[in-house]
């Protein structure tokens, strides 16, 4: 199937229109026409080559919404039309006790993401979601529920689950004191879920200029990372944070915000972190972990847990010839909210 997305042709990371071809249908694949795509950070660590050389041309976007529009002969869950969505994972081994376990992330065998690997049976290099077609197993397909506005819910497909499964797995409930350090993509929407999980929320924030976004995503406290005192008077006062800085840093600014036995995760930063001490981590009992995504079932379940308590991300609709603009913010980190690709935008 020809197609026309966004790629980057070297680590410049600079986002040109891209003609290539989706492959043909296989008897477990559905073909969907894209309608959004959000912007993740890890889109732009990828094109710049911050994890590594890539196979360029390169097209981004793990977080893709839209209708299908074909499906293989096997095919038994979607038909023409459904509203669908894909997010960072296409295949996975499916034999694994991960697998088995509803883990693909962490497939033994490796999970198969969106774009920039080869695909497991043919071998081409897997393409994302800044496309107007993709074509994935059905596995690896999400239904979009119907309470949901389809230009606001691409950015659950990654921004949402991967602060949904830790918030899940350090068993976030009523009443729990979580903190989220920076308030971006990942950001807001960890804010959101924890909130309608009954908990309290704290953004911890390079300076107080999104104090207004923090509210209005649910946040009841604001702690300037940079203001000494508040951070001395915040000592031991979270049980939970969720760390989504995307450069090397220093989790001793954090740890010791955590209580007696609490837990930083990091979903941020893939790769080194600063130098950091163990004195706030013995000192307490605290933990630094970290979270990849999430898997299909629990992915499934976060969308179904948006609809449920009418969660949308904030999104700015952007047309596909301003994703460089979009990368140029994320760059700075001087957002609160994600872009998002109206694909209406690109014609073939
Ligand atoms: P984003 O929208 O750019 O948000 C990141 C936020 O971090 C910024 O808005 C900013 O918030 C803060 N920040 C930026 N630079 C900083 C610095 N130098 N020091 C301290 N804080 C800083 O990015 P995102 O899309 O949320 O992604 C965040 C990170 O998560 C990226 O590294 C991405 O690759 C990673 N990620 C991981 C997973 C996973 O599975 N683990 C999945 C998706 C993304 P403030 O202005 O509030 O400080
Ligand atoms: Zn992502």
């Amino acid at each position: 199937m020809k197609t026309i997305g966004y790629a980057a042709h070297s680590s410049d990371a600079h986002m040109v229109p891209y003609h290539f071809e989706r492959r043909a249908l296989r008897n477990n694949d559905v073909a969907i026409e894209i309608l959004y795509s959000g912007i993740c950070h890890s889109d732009l660590h990828t094109v710049n080559g911050d994890w590594g050389p890539q196979p360029y041309p390169l097209v981004p976007g793990h977080e893709i919404v839209g209708q299908v529009i074909e499906t293989g002969p096997d095919v038994t869950g979607y038909k023409v039309g459904d509203k669908v969505a894909v997010g960072c994972m296409v295949d996975s081994c499916q034999q694994c006790d991960q697998c088995h376990n509803h883990e693909e992330q962490y497939c033994r065998n490796g999970m198969t993401p969106t774009y920039g690997a080869p695909d497991r049976i043919s071998g081409e290099i897997t393409q994302g979601g800044y496309s107007k077609h993709i074509v994935v197993r059905e596995e690896f397909v999400l239904r979009v529920p119907d309470a949901l506005d389809m230009p606001r819910v691409a950015p659950i497909l990654c921004a949402g689950i991967t602060t949904y499964s830790p918030l899940k797995t350090w068993n976030v409930k009523q009443g729990s004191r979580v903190g989220v350090i920076g308030l971006g993509g990942l950001g807001h929407m960890a804010v959101k879920l924890a909130a309608a999980m009954g908990a309290e929320v704290t953004v911890i924030s390079r300076s107080n200029a999104k104090a207004e976004e923090a509210k209005s995503s649910g946040a009841t406290g604001m702690l300037v990372s940079t203001d000494a005192e508040a951070m001395k008077k915040a000592t031991a006062s979270f049980d939970l944070i969720l760390d989504t800085v995307p450069v090397k840093h220093n989790v001793d600014t954090y740890t010791p915000l955590l209580d007696i036995d609490g837990t930083l995760v990091i979903v941020g930063q893939v790769g080194p972190l600063e130098e950091s001490m163990t004195i706030p981590l013995i000192m307490g009992r605290r933990r630094v972990a970290g979270s990849l995504i999430g898997g299909i079932k629990e992915t499934q379940e976060v969308l179904d847990f948006c609809a449920e308590h009418n969660i949308h991300p904030e999104c700015q609709m952007i047309n596909a010839d301003e994703i460089n603009d979009a990368y140029a913010h994320l760059k700075k980190g001087d957002i609160a909210h994600r872009f998002v690709i109206d694909m209406a935008s690109l014609s073939l």
